[in-house]
């Protein structure tokens, strides 16, 4: 058929013959370069695409330093250097080519992966949409390679000075795809799921310092020390990481069936939770995954030990053979696809199970900090790291990974709660307040010594519990303005509006559009009603836009809410106020530190005030 031309005559051959455009006079190839960007907008989306590839790549080469840094959320520049293999001179031009990779050699290769990257797309697909500069060099070679490569198109490519390893600078990322760059978020958004991701994959290399900085400033670093725990603690708060229980390996259970499905990492105790399902970071073989299923083994195993609508934290690397895994599903290739589904689903349940159920908190009264067993601190905590799959032949024997005895009793929870399949909690007795000192400090006494609560901390704490423990389906209490207050919102802070206002509603935030940048306020949550409506809201939007990396936009917008809203130090409480606070503060779930994990309270017990006495 005369009709089906080739594409304005470039002399191409498949695998790029394949996409064909309708005009009048048929059926014809599309250039080679367009098919290449249409192709390239599958893997890369978005900046944070970008990184995840280039990351991938950096770990594939054995890196063990990875230092990633963006400006203007990725879009204007981004550079990952890394410390690893390097790329010989005479290949550095191949691997920008589409379908070029050394990871792969046999189709049969592609029934057991063991590398993040595989298919040879990432390259090409980035250059094709940017501008991007590799310099490389193999421990073997005197001098290193640059590449500059613009478009899909190769500019140059010199001999040049450089460390081991590879650096890879992407600029002007989408500008030749307004379509693309028109649909991305703010700077801040793009560069939060960056954070997001870089986080992500320290979590899954403990072995790996990762650095990320956004904007000048260094946003995150891990330790690169191997130990999972330290690496948690520089993801998460360090309160958390020590609370995290270590998982235990499969030693009695292993029957001839799952051999070689096991599960490696930490959960949340249950005193420690979450709102939401966000922080549940599952790897399969090292690999970060996105599974419905896995998800819910994961909240399966804490069935009875949470409360409702409560999700845990936890880190979880499942290694297995490469062979039972298909992870060619999706260009991303973060969708993945299980052989043995059940298998790998019942490995993960019950260890997390099993952990859950050796992990008997120490009942504890009061709050006593110097009495209670000492947590496990990073520093002695077990090096735990994740390993990489053992091939089917090596898996059968669980790794010797130190077991954990002992779970950190971080808090001391009430075993009775625990009984009956209610989250724990610590337990503040019922204190009697005998005043307040330096208009900051509550003093109170309670059955076991002297309690001096700091009133902005311990306020926070009630408030963001306040926002935190209701439902999602459950309206917030909204404080009506007399009159509405119209507010003019940043290009960013307009974006949040829009795209989070089923959150910013649940808040208790009443706000409309009244044309342009201009927003009519009509009400505002009761917690921060007493200040300026207009601050209050600029504050929280602020607040979602920073971008803590793990947190959710609802956390970051409750501790907003919560520091905004909480007594400030310095004010004058009378006994009533001060006693209604210490009530509410007896009510919450973990009374003894404020949302941000600072405390909100000292214990002076008697035992230690005897002492300082001298009477014992
Ligand atoms: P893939 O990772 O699927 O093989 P890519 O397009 O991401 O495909 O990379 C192509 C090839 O370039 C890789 O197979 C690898 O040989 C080489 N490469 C890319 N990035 C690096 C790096 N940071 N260090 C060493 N080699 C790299
Ligand atoms: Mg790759």
């Amino acid at each position: 058929m005369s009709s089906i031309g080739n594409g304005g005559g470039v002399g191409f051959t498949p695998p790029f013959a394949t996409l064909y455009y309708i005009t009048e006079m048929g059926i014809r190839l599309l250039p080679r370069d367009v098919s290449i960007k249409i192709a390239a907008g599958e893997v890369i989306d978005r900046p944070a695409a970008v990184v995840k590839e280039l990351v991938e790549n950096s770990l594939d080469a054995g890196a063990t330093v990875v230092s990633v840094t963006i400006r203007a959320g990725g879009v204007e520049y981004m550079s990952i250097v890394d410390n690893g293999s390097g790329i010989v001179a005479d290949e550095v031009g191949l691997a920008f080519r589409r379908f070029a990779t050394s990871k792969l050699v046999a189709v049969n290769d592609l029934e057991s992966i063991a590398t993040l990257g595989f298919r040879g797309e990432a390259l090409p697909s980035i250059a094709a949409v940017s501008r991007v500069t590799m310099v490389t060099r193999t421990a073997g070679e005197e001098a290193g390679t640059r590449i500059e490569v613009a478009d899909g198109k190769t500019l140059g490519k010199h001999v040049d000075a450089a460390a081991k390893g590879t650096s890879i600078t992407v600029r002007q990322l989408f500008r030749s795809f307004p379509a693309r760059l028109k649909f991305l978020r703010t700077a801040a958004t793009e560069g939060s799921r960056i954070q997001a991701l870089v986080t992500r994959y320290s979590l899954a290399y403990p072995r790996v310092r990762f650095q990320l900085t956004i904007d000048g400033s260094l946003a995150f670093s891990s330790p690169g020390s191997g130990s999972l725990r330290e690496t948690v603690a520089a993801v998460y708060r360090p309160e958390v990481a020590e609370a995290m229980l270590e998982l235990e390996p499969d030693v009695e259970e292993a029957d001839v069936e799952d051999v070689g499905v096991q599960a490696h990492g930490m959960v949340s105790p249950p005193p420690v939770t979450r709102p939401n399902r966000s922080q549940i970071t599952l790897f399969v073989n090292g690999r970060w995954v996105q599974s419905r299923t896995l998800t819910f083994a994961v909240e399966d195993a804490y069935r009875g030990f949470l409360m409702e609508r409560r999700f845990p934290l936890a880190v979880v690397n499942i290694t297995m053979p490469y062979e039972d895994v298909d992870v060619n599903v999706h260009p991303s290739k973060t969708d993945v696809r299980f052989h043995r589904e059940g298998l790998v689903f019942s490995a993960l349940q019950r260890a997390i199970r099993r952990t859950l159920t050796a992990y008997s908190p120490v009942p504890s009264l009061a709050p006593d900090h110097h009495s209670a067993p000492a947590p496990a601190s990073p520093a002695h905590a077990p090096n735990v790291s994740f390993t990489r799959a053992p091939r089917r032949a090596a898996g059968a024997k669980a790794p010797d990974a130190p077991t954990t005895d002992g779970a950190p009793p971080v808090m001391g929870a009430d075993r009775h709660a625990f009984a009956q399949g209610m989250a724990p909690r610590e337990v503040l007795p019922a204190l009697r307040v005998l005043g307040q000192a330096q208009n900051t400090y509550i003093a109170a006494e309670g059955p076991d010594g002297v309690y001096l609560i700091d009133q902005h901390a311990a306020h926070e704490r009630v408030l963001f519990d306040e926002v935190t423990a209701r439902a999602s389906t459950t309206p917030a209490e909204v404080q009506g303005l007399m009159e509405p207050v119209p507010v003019d919102l940043s290009p960013a802070h307009r974006d949040l509006v829009e795209s989070q206002r089923e959150i910013i509603e649940w808040l208790g935030f009443a706000i409309a559009p009244f044309g342009g940048s201009t927003y009519l306020l009509r009400g505002v949550p009761a917690a921060i009603s007493a200040g300026s409506p207009a601050e209050g809201l600029a504050d929280v939007l602020d607040a979602m836009e920073e971008g803590g990396g793990y947190e959710t936009w609802e956390e970051r917008a409750a501790y907003s809410i919560a520091c905004h809203g909480a007594i400030r130090a310095g004010k004058s409480l009378s006994l009533q106020e001060m006693t209604e606070l210490t009530r509410q503060l007896e009510a919450c779930r973990q009374p003894n530190t404020c949302p941000h994990g600072r405390p909100t309270m000292v214990h002076l017990s008697t035992t230690q005030l005897e002492r300082e006495f001298g009477r014992s």
